[in-house]
């Protein structure tokens, strides 16, 4: 299966169990538009100018920025006092990349706790060997230590933190200790796990840890694809973890604010959300499909001949487990940086030498002379 371009910034393709409070929203900041601190921040002045239907854009290219169906949800579990910090979030997050601008911070970090994954799904990197054989030297856990120092460089500066990328976040056992010492620092915070490992104590540090999004990522409903899509998993096991999850949720935690979601790659024509739906929506806020991108043999992929910029390079910064850099996950053997944030700060990195050479390389349309961005299709 092959396709043009991957577009990440609609990268959600269904999504069903969204809230419908768009209005109360938009009106409420609306008529936050005059509050001195709006108009001393361009960020929050732009965001909310184009919400309400005129005004300037950040954007060369005059799009304007709105509220997407799954960030309304979650502005609706937002204190009011909180909007303003997240508008400008996520404005940075959709509007920055597309008019090629950057502040001091990515809009999100991504940062892994691990590289190693129990599973091997058929559309994961995971199964290209020259990453998962230890003996290869990119499999490892984060340190609670470095961890830390990293939150440290986000808090204040940054909403948009992922834990997740290569591997599957629960295979580090400090992960509790981690969720704990980010709770109550970020407000679009996120954990993405299969669900395999996720037992009593992990469930209660996800609850307890003031997250904004937990996604389980499950592609189908019933067997025998679930299997045959997420190798190495057990259908029967994951759903009586989200299960539990969810009976935990509900009883011990009613009034906690976490979005949770089932989210599926969108790989063959088998998966469909009306089963998808009927089974998770028992147990979950959302259901939804994400886009597939061919990412697991992108170094040995065709040249794609894809000439816009990826907005990945104005969007999210990654960091590995080992404190290296990355400017994307597609290129999950780290062929594009050097960078490592045991040398450098966060925004040092994001500002510095290797971010504006890709970039650039990027705007002038150089990216085909760039491995993997020539082999890639993400926009
Ligand atoms: S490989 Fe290049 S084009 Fe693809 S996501 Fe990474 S930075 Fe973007």
């Amino acid at each position: 299966m092959s396709k043009k371009i991957y577009d990440k910034a609609n990268s959600i393709i269904e999504l069903r169990g969204v809230g419908k409070k768009r209005e109360e929203i938009v009106d409420r900041l609306t008529s936050m538009m005059e509050d001195p601190i709006v108009r001393k921040d361009e960020i929050i002045n732009n965001a909310l100018q184009d919400l309400a239907g005129g005004g300037i854009t950040n954007n060369d290219n005059g799009e304007k920025f709105y509220l997407r169906d799954h960030v309304v949800e979650e502005m609706s579990r937002l204190k009011p006092k909180d909007y303003l910090r997240y508008i400008r979030y996520r404005y940075s997050y959709d509007m920055l990349p597309s008019g090629h601008k950057t502040a001091e911070y990515p809009p999100l970090v991504q940062i892994e706790p691990t590289s190693i994954c129990n599973y091997r799904c058929v559309f994961c990197y995971q199964i290209d060997s020259r990453l998962s054989n230890k003996k290869n030297g990119h499999m490892g856990v984060m340190s609670l230590d470095l961890f830390k120092k990293i939150i440290d460089q986000l808090e204040g500066k940054v909403e948009g933190v992922t834990l997740a990328s290569r591997g599957e976040p629960t295979v580090n056992k400090q992960l509790p200790e981690f969720l704990n010492y980010m709770s109550g620092k970020f407000l679009a915070s996120k954990i993405n796990t299969n669900a395999y490992l996720l037992d009593e104590k992990m469930s209660h540090a996800i609850l307890q840890a003031d997250l904004q999004t937990l996604v389980f990522s499950a592609d189908a409903a019933s067997e025998p694809l679930y299997s045959k899509l997420r190798v190495n998993g057990n259908l029967d096991r994951v759903v009586k973890n989200v299960e539990n999850f969810h009976r935990i949720k509900e009883t011990q935690y009613p009034n906690s604010k976490l979005i949770t979601r089932v989210s599926g790659v969108r790989f063959n024509d088998q998966q469909e959300m009306g089963g998808m739906e009927d089974f998770w929506s028992k147990y979950v806020d959302q259901v939804a499909f994400v886009d597939y991108n061919p990412w697991e043999n992108v170094y040995d992929a065709d040249k794609k001949g894809v000439t816009q910029p990826c907005s990945d390079l104005w969007r999210r910064m990654f960091i590995w487990w080992d404190g290296k850099v990355a400017p994307c996950d597609v290129d999950y053997l780290t062929k594009l940086s050097n960078e490592t944030i045991l040398d450098k700060s966060i925004s040092k990195i994001w500002n510095g030498k290797m971010y504006q050479e890709l970039r650039a390389n990027h705007l002038s349309g150089k990216r085909n002379g760039v491995e993997p961005c020539s082999r890639c299709v993400v926009v």
